[in-house]
């Protein structure tokens, strides 16, 4: 198999990673307009200093020892395989650099041999490119679970970011879907390279010439809708590693079945997108806005809802909160009513150091009136607009649970979703008559 071939195969097979965003479409290019795009291949990241640069997104190798059952590498499949080795991948990178192709590398690896031989070869190919080619390029590697704490440190020296993939939610999920793995082979490295970045700024603090190790952080990646877990789960979880291991991002990836094992979803199943979409939401609400897992769901409605965003459904279940005065609450208050984000809330604070606000300068702020008008009280707005149940819940309905369209248990009895829904497929019913229902609904929750 030449390189050309392998680069075929090794990208296609690590397109299902998602800790970097790819471009997920294959669209040739034609004179009418600029540019094509691919599905695999090149993906896109920030680096350190927030710039976004386009990456080789490839693995190693596709062969491997363990047997997944969620992954499309896993030893029973039967997928074309191959191997990159140290030399070739180096030199890949360099001539698609020179080219002008890329500005850095993602690499991850299926497992072959052992845990500890996979990343010996990664860190070879590495020290290819930043000894002898000297690259100064971004590079994003994978750690192997179950690899030498000495190999992780080593490989944390050489690249940019590190991420170890925890991949399924739970240890019960682990045990029945990749039995080779096991919770604490994939959070020891974890814990290790957040020690390792840790012992590093301090070292960089005394001596600006001490090594760098792993200078943009660590991520992780989470497969969502293959296993049982609810999103309050997932939620708590993601808290606890953003708390535990200071990740820079946790990142989700709707489950797309590739197995016929009956613990799975079957072959055809769509991916739950819109569960996948609440859950960046509710993580942005943590990373941004201070809310706790425990604030945005909890066990009495441990899921997502499928047509309101984490945070109006919070507003909603915590009216009590609410009307919050604009021109007197703090920070964090501000950003917790609906259409005040963090951009607005630190411009509400600027502008009413020179004045009380109206609603007309908070409409120049850039607060999304719409929505927040419900929640708050300004200038010439003391007692707060009335409005009804059904109004209020259309103003917050998200209209991306349109678009992704609804995959999850809901609010709703399923028969009557499911009419809504087929009549909308059936192009019976339009959209604005199926939120017109849907807000009845929510109103009848408030
Ligand atoms: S170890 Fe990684 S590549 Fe191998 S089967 Fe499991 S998830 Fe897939």
């Amino acid at each position: 198999m030449d390189v050309f071939d392998k680069l075929t195969v090794l990208t296609d097979s690590a397109k299902y990673d998602v800790a970097c965003t790819s471009s997920g479409v294959d669209r040739a290019g034609d004179k009418s307009g600029l540019g094509s795009a691919v599905a695999a291949g090149i993906c896109h990241s920030f680096s350190a200093d927030g710039r976004c640069v386009s990456l080789l997104k490839v693995l190693l190798t596709n062969f491997c020892i363990y047997d997944c059952q969620y992954c499309v590498n896993r030893s029973s499949n039967d997928v074309r395989r191959a191997a990159f080795t140290p030399r070739e991948l180096a030199d890949l990178t360099i001539q698609f650099y020179r080219r002008n192709y890329i500005e850095g590398l993602f690499l991850s690896s299926a497992v072959i041999q052992s845990p500890d031989y996979t990343m010996e070869q990664m860190i070879k190919a590495l020290e290819l490119l930043r000894g002898e080619y000297r690259f100064r390029g971004y590079i994003h590697a994978k750690t192997i679970p179950g690899a030498d704490e000495a190999l992780v440190t080593r490989l944390g020296l050489l690249a940019d970011r590190l991420s170890v993939n925890i991949e399924l939610p739970s240890e019960s999920s682990l045990r029945a879907l990749a039995p080779d793995k096991t919770r604490s082979s994939i959070l020891l490295p974890m814990r290790r390279v957040s020690e390792k970045a840790q012992e590093s700024k301090a070292e960089l603090a005394l001596y600006r010439g001490a090594p760098k190790f792993a200078p943009a952080g660590q991520s992780t990646q989470m497969i969502v809708g293959a296993s049982p877990e609810s999103d309050l789960q997932i939620l708590r979880l993601t808290e606890g590693l953003y708390q535990k291991f200071s990740l820079k991002r946790v990142f989700f990836s709707a489950y797309i079945p590739v197995s016929n094992n009956k613990l799975l979803p079957a072959i055809g199943t769509k991916p739950p997108l819109l569960r996948e979409h609440r859950l960046y939401q509710a993580d942005w609400l943590l990373r941004f806005y201070k809310f706790s897992a425990n604030e945005i769901l909890s066990e009495e409605t441990p899921d997502f809802d499928p047509f309101l965003d984490p945070k109006c459904n919070w507003a909603l279940h915590n009216m009590q909160f609410f009307p919050v005065d604009i021109n007197i609450a703090n920070y964090e208050t501000l950003v917790r009513v609906p259409g005040i984000g963090p951009k607005s809330a630190m411009r509400i604070l600027q502008a009413r150091s020179v004045g009380s606000l109206d609603f007309a300068d908070l409409k120049r702020i850039g607060v999304v009136l719409k929505r927040a008008q419900y929640f708050i009280v300004c200038r010439g707005f003391g007692k707060g607009l009335r409005a009804g149940r059904e109004e209020t819940a259309r103003a917050l309905l998200d209209p991306g649970a349109f678009t992704f369209g609804v995959e999850q248990t809901s609010l709703f009895a399923p028969p009557q979703l499911k009419t809504l829904f087929a009549a909308r497929q059936g192009g019976i019913l339009p959209v604005n008559t199926i939120e017109k229902e849907v807000s009845a609904c929510i109103a009848a929750k408030m």
